[in-house]
């Protein structure tokens, strides 16, 4: 319902994080059934595909009936609402389907044709129904209250409601609105500009290989060689990708400042205080657990700092820099795995989560809700689709076998177990759980599962490697990504007081932060001030304050991951029932708050930080017996 598509295009962002190519050589003819997961359980065949399709195109003309009557009766907004849900439902239902056909062999030209056909209804079926969020905004307090308790099966829609009647203080006459939609044509254009030309126009530099091979240096081979443990080679590739990217400072400075400048008209049109505040409003999280986030990692870089002097001495350098931050700790150790060892592993690691949730992952492989193995033509990657409301949830994966792969696999039942507990416990209005959330049930999940498997591993090599690995993790998404929320957080305040921001001062204010983040001043890190412009590289500086919540959503995992292996019981059926089985039906800090996993304090945050150093003390010690 409410900016749905818009919901999807992010859960599909956050998703779709893990990549890896798989081998593809078999054909899906190939794959015995129980690898495959079995769509019939959405519609038996095309045939009742198209049929449900022809249905639910039918229903659109209903709308109509309800257009400009939701204030009139508690019943009449009741049954618009309820329409509106059953539809919406059935639409889901139709766009899985033909998603997950398209998905298993993406060359076939039907089940292609069957997405494009769905969009389009989305469209039509998106414009019939855009008049019920405006028609409840413009209601008033009074008649809500009034209606709620004239129609108690309204109460299912009442944070639905809540979320609507909210924006009020930030909604404008029906003629502003209008201009504000308006603009909404020039809204995409720095983004635009900012995209072709990084992917399209730029010239890529070439850099040459030991064995003399060429390559073009652009985005992929960048983050493919700069993990090189040829040490100059990653230096070359270094200088020469972030050398292309000087060469357009000021290009890459006018696209970023005519995003800022978009989010400062919208912030000025809807009467906000800042920028960050109207992009947390949609999510209904308060600035402070972004300040908060921010204070609390700032103060604990001397953490990130023990890592850098650790991951020094790791790989047996005088010095740190910039460019050594990407090679593996110590040599890879490769863990293989078939799928049922896959599938025992990950059960005997998520025991803690108790008999109900490992029934539920017993159904996911019995009743085949995934899709194991890639095939030729198959959808890279990996997901889990909850959308279908009232069949379950599906997941997609590309196992190949190796820890990634099973780590993957827990990460997408974590997905699959919120989306079927929100499913099964939440009328459908409610069922979609908040982005904010999205990755913490997934990422809960990888930490029992490296937590299991630490606990079994005595070798100290592949001790070693599964450590680093986890630490890695801290450095990317918990300071990482924090110093890029500081950043975009930076950049907007000086838009705000009437700065303008040029490539040079852009570069200038984050190789600021970047330095203070590595130590560079403490002669931590070595940093090149080449290195500044590495903000243009990022696309994520045009997602609105977005990239703070991979940084949440690590500590909130962690937080929960912790204290279900030390509350048991206790936490974990509440964990189920307040977090899992709570889709949307409330903001998410209270969601969280709800399971004892507070984000506007520093507690869950002091948790990772713990977790980390734990990481550490270990690799000290074996690092110190392997002597
Ligand atoms: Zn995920």
């Amino acid at each position: 319902m409410k900016q749905l598509t818009g919901v999807l295009f992010m859960i599909l962002l956050l998703f779709s994080s893990v990549v890896q190519a798989g081998d593809a050589s078999k054909s899906r003819s190939q794959i015995p059934d129980k690898y495959k997961w079995n769509l019939t359980d959405l519609y038996p065949n095309v045939e009742a595909w198209k049929a449900g399709k022809t249905e639910v195109e039918g229903m659109i003309g209903q709308f109509k009936a309800f257009k400009g009557t939701l204030d009139q009766s508690a019943e009449q907004l009741y049954k618009c609402l309820d329409f509106s849900s059953k539809v919406w439902k059935e639409y889901m239902r139709l766009s899985s389907y033909a998603g997950k056909l398209s998905d298993q062999d993406t060359r076939e030209a039907g089940p292609l044709a069957m997405t494009q056909e769905i969009g389009q209804l989305g469209t039509k079926l998106s414009a019939a129904s855009s008049f019920i969020d405006p028609e409840i905004l413009a209601m008033n307090k009074q008649t809500i209250t009034k209606f709620m308790a004239q129609e108690p099966k309204l109460k299912i829609y009442a944070h639905y409601i809540d979320d609507i009647q909210r924006r009020k203080a930030h909604t404008l006459s029906a003629r502003e609105e209008k201009i504000i939609a308006d603009a909404g044509i020039m809204s995409d254009t720095p983004y635009d500009v900012y995209g072709i030309f990084k992917n399209a126009d730029m010239p890529r530099p070439e850099i040459t290989l030991k064995k003399g091979k060429k390559v073009r240096l652009d985005d992929a081979a960048y983050t493919l060689y700069r993990a090189s443990e040829d040490r100059n080679l990653r230096k070359e590739v270094f200088e020469q990708f972030f050398g292309s990217y000087k060469k357009f400072e000021r290009t890459f400075g006018t696209e970023l400042n005519g995003e800022v400048r978009k989010d400062l008209f919208y912030k000025n049109a809807r009467k906000y205080n800042s920028c960050l505040e109207s992009a947390l409003d949609g999510p209904n999280v308060p600035t402070s657990v972004y300040h908060n986030l921010i204070e609390t990692i700032h103060k604990n870089l001397p953490l990130l700092h023990r890592y850098l002097n650790l991951r020094k001495k790791m790989l047996g350098l005088k010095d740190l820099h910039y460019y050594d931050m990407y090679p593996s700790l110590v040599k890879k150790v490769d863990m293989s795995y078939t799928v049922e060892e896959a599938e025992a592993l990950v059960k005997k690691a998520l025991a803690p989560l108790g008999p109900q949730y490992e029934s539920v992952i017993n159904e996911a492989f019995t009743h085949r809700w995934i899709d194991i193995y890639p095939t030729t033509g198959k959808r890279s990657g990996a997901y889990s689709s909850g959308s279908a409301y009232d069949v379950h949830p599906y997941i997609l994966l590309n196992f190949n076998g190796k820890y990634d792969d099973v780590s993957t696999m827990a990460h997408e039942l974590g997905h699959t177990m919120h989306s079927y507990f929100s499913n099964k416990n939440q009328p459908f209005v409610n069922s979609h759980y908040p982005i904010f959330l999205a990755e913490v049930a997934s990422i809960t999940n990888e930490s029992l599962l490296i937590d299991y498997v630490l606990k079994h591993t005595k070798d100290p090599q592949k001790r070693l490697s599964l450590l680093g690995n986890q630490l890695e993790t801290f450095r990317t998404t918990l300071f990482r990504q924090t110093q890029f929320a500081e950043f975009e957080l930076k950049i907007h305040e000086m838009a705000e007081k009437g700065e303008a921001l040029t490539g040079e001062k852009l570069s200038r204010v984050y190789l600021n932060i970047l330095k203070d983040y590595y130590g560079a001043d403490q002669g931590i890190t070595k940093i090149e001030d080449l290195y500044a412009i590495e903000w243009a590289y990022i696309p994520h500086f045009y997602y609105n304050f977005y990239v703070f919540q991979y940084a949440t959503s690590l500590c909130a995992a962690t937080a929960v991951s912790t204290k279900i292996l030390k509350e048991g019981p206790t936490m974990r059926d509440r964990y189920i029932k307040n977090f899992l089985s709570a889709g949307d039906s409330d903001y998410p800090i209270p969601i969280l708050k709800s399971i004892g996993v507070d984000m506007t304090t520093e507690v869950p945050y002091q948790m990772a930080m713990k977790k980390m150093k734990n990481i550490m003390d270990e690799i000290d010690k074996i690092l110190q017996t392997k002597k």
